[in-house]
Formats: C-alpha cells, sequence, structure tokens
C-alpha cells in the first residue's frame, strides 16, 4: 500500500472516489445505484483504488447478499494530506487536514504586509509549521474577493489587489499544487461534501462575522456565476430603520449583522468601546442599547434567512461564521422572525448550524484542495 495515492485515475473512478469521500461508509450495492454500474464493473473500478490504499473495507453493516456479508466501502481518511489556509487583511489561519477535511492542527502567521510576495511568504512559514508540504496533496488558500480560474484573485478590496496570480507564486515557492478560492464559495463546499449540509441537495449558507457572505447550492451543485465573490449577500438590505454600512446602505446584511458594525453602533450609543461578547451579554443582562441593537440583528438574521428560503426556494438553511455565538441561545428570536417573512403553509425552514468559528474558513480551504484531487 502506498501512503499517498495519487489521483492518475481515470474520470469514472475519478466519481467513484468522490461517491465514496461524500457517502462513506457506503454499501456496494448503493454506491452501485448511486453511479449505475454492474457489481462486476464496480469490482474492477473500486480495485485500483484499494491498491493505492484510498479504499478501505468499513466495519460491516449487517447487509447481506444471499448469506454472505458484505462490507462496506470507505475512503481511508488518512491516505492523503491537506493544507487549508484563509487568508485574512491581518493574517493567514492554516489548518492541517485529513481526507475529509477533518483539521487536526491550526496556527496563525500575522502579515508584515499586504504585497503578494509578502502573503507568499509568509504562507510557506504557516505551510513549514504545519508539518511542511512534504507529503501533502495540495494546499487551498481562500480569500474573501472574486478569483477566477481557482488561480488568481481579480479583486480583493481588503488586500488592495487586482490581479494576482497567487496560486502560481504559491506553487513555486511551496512545490505542491495550489487551489484558490473564494472564501463564502470554499465554506459553502465544505459544508456540501463534509459538513453539517453533507447530502443536502438544496441550500444556502449564511455566514457572520467581519462582514456577511451568502452561498448557494442547487441541484447538488454549487451556485458560482461571474459575480460570485462580489461580496452581493452582504449588502442585502434588511432593516430600513437600520444603520449604515461603509457603501451607504441604510441596514443592509453587513450594518445589521457584521461584528465591526455591531460594535460600532454599540460604541457610538454607549460612549465607550464594546467588544462583541460583551455586547451580546448586556443583551442578555436586558440593557436597553444592547436589546435594541442585538434585537434589531436577530430580527434581520432571520429576515435574510426567510428571504433566501422565499427566493431561492430552498428550505434549508447553515449558519456559519465566527459570529455565530450572536444566536447562542437566541435561536427562537431568529426563528420568530423567520415565520413572520414566510407563508404559513410553507414548509418549515431548517436551520443547520457549524459552530465551528473561525476554523470553518480554513476548513473550507481544505476542502476546496480535496474537492479539486477528486475532480
Ligand atoms: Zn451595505
Amino acid at each position: 500500500m502506498s501512503t499517498h495515492s495519487e489521483m492518475t485515475v481515470g474520470a469514472p473512478s475519478k466519481q467513484l472516489a468522490r461517491e465514496v469521500l461524500i457517502h462513506g461508509p457506503i454499501s456496494r450495492a448503493e454506491l452501485g445505484r448511486r453511479l449505475g454500474l454492474s457489481p462486476a464493473s464496480l469490482t474492477r473500478l473500486t480495485r485500483p483504488l484499494f491498491d493505492a490504499g484510498l479504499f478501505m473495507d468499513a466495519p460491516e453493516s449487517g447487509e447481506r447478499v444471499v448469506g454472505r456479508p458484505t462490507k462496506p466501502v470507505d475512503v481511508r481518511i488518512d491516505a492523503q494530506r491537506y493544507i487549508g489556509i484563509k487568508l485574512t487583511g491581518v493574517e493567514l489561519f492554516g489548518v492541517g487536514t485529513d481526507l475529509r477535511a477533518n483539521p487536526d492542527v491550526d496556527d496563525v502567521e500575522p502579515l508584515a504586509g499586504h504585497s503578494p510576495e509578502q502573503v507568499v511568504a509568509a504562507a510557506a512559514r504557516l505551510v513549514g509549521r504545519l508539518g511542511g508540504p512534504i507529503g501533502v496533496s495540495a494546499v487551498g488558500v481562500t480569500v474573501g474577493g472574486k478569483v477566477t480560474d481557482a488561480r488568481r484573485v481579480v479583486r480583493a478590496p481588503f488586500l488592495g489587489w487586482h490581479d494576482v496570480d497567487l496560486a502560481d507564486m504559491l506553487e513555486r515557492e511551496l512545490g505542491v499544487p495550489v487551489v484558490l478560492e473564494n472564501d463564502v464559495v470554499a465554506l459553502t463546499a465544505a459544508e456540501h461534501w463534509f459538513g453539517v449540509a453533507k447530502g443536502v441537495e438544496n441550500f444556502s449558507v449564511v455566514t457572520i462575522g467581519a462582514g456577511v457572505g451568502y452561498g448557494l447550492v442547487i441541484h447538488d451543485r454549487p451556485v458560482v456565476t461571474a459575480d460570485t465573490g462580489l461580496g452581493l449577500g452582504g449588502h442585502f438590505p434588511l432593516d430600513p430603520t437600520g444603520p449604515l454600512c461603509g457603501d451607504g446602505h441604510r441596514g443592509c446584511s453587513s450594518a445589521m449583522l457584521a461584528i465591526p458594525h455591531l460594535c460600532a453602533t454599540a460604541r457610538a450609543a454607549l460612549g465607550r468601546p464594546v467588544g462583541y461578547e460583551e455586547l451580546l451579554g448586556l443583551f442578555d443582562a436586558g440593557d436597553p442599547v444592547a436589546v435594541e441593537i442585538v434585537g434589531a440583528a436577530l430580527r434581520a438574521l432571520g429576515r435574510m434567512i426567510a428571504a433566501s428560503a422565499n427566493l431561492s426556494m430552498v428550505d434549508t438553511v447553515v449558519l456559519s461564521g465566527e459570529g455565530l455565538a450572536l444566536i447562542d441561545g437566541r435561536l427562537h428570536l431568529v426563528q420568530a422572525a423567520v415565520l413572520a417573512d414566510r407563508d404559513g403553509d410553507a414548509s418549515p425552514v431548517r436551520i443547520l448550524l457549524d459552530d465551528s468559528g473561525f476554523g470553518a474558513w480554513a476548513r473550507g480551504a481544505a476542502a476546496v484542495a480535496v474537492q479539486a484531487s477528486f475532480g
């Protein structure tokens, strides 16, 4: 068995590997049904993946074929290793993961500046501390901006970048394949393949943190357009009486929900600096300013979830991001706001929570590196 199976396999095998990666452990019968393969074809296609050490027999499921027990197929999640890095304006946050983008190590490298060379040097230091590129199948890097072809940052306002061939630069430095992606697209991909929305065919994602992100999966595929990465979901109008965002929108999703905006609104009202956790604690304690600000944020989040369900026609919405403490113990207030904007006969909106905080971003970066390896 080789420890690092290269995915130099044909398209049917890649599809097979992808099915087992997402749905494993999975019975051979179910796998055959999903791929439309006869038992003989399935055996022929799976053999090289077993030989390469990528597949393994999972513990028996109890399924029996004419009295003979069959073992479900699963991927050997330690067969390949990945690194995921989220690039922000101040630091790189990285994780080392297995084949299902489960992080087992994380680290942070501060940025000395915003030049591409400084970012590449910082990434090399971070990758070195996460175990080095040797033995890593691919490195995924995500940015809050517009990315094309998994190679180039077209626009990243928080870095002042236009048209930076970051993947090429990183590959020259690291010597391993690098996949670049928009951070919300990557986080959505991670939820779809490995996260709380695994196996869900239609859902949206709302992230709350430094900004507000919006992602969408329809018919089991991520919705990615020419405008993906512009952050359009971050400025969706939610409250005509809300504060202004930096783009001059009154009560848009960023103005109502992004951590810096909530803290700035609280600071203006209370006349002193207020941290996010403190603001949420003040809400729970009944402070009238916090009740107003956080209450409006919770209603705005409910409105955004309902708008997504009503317009995108999904009945599942994933909430993620480092600002998710907003809803701790307060989800009922969000749900009440969803109901207020939803037809009484419409399907209930299922809200799924990814409470992994900021780590969800780096996991997303690792997930797109895994996906690239699996075609
Ligand atoms: Zn705005």
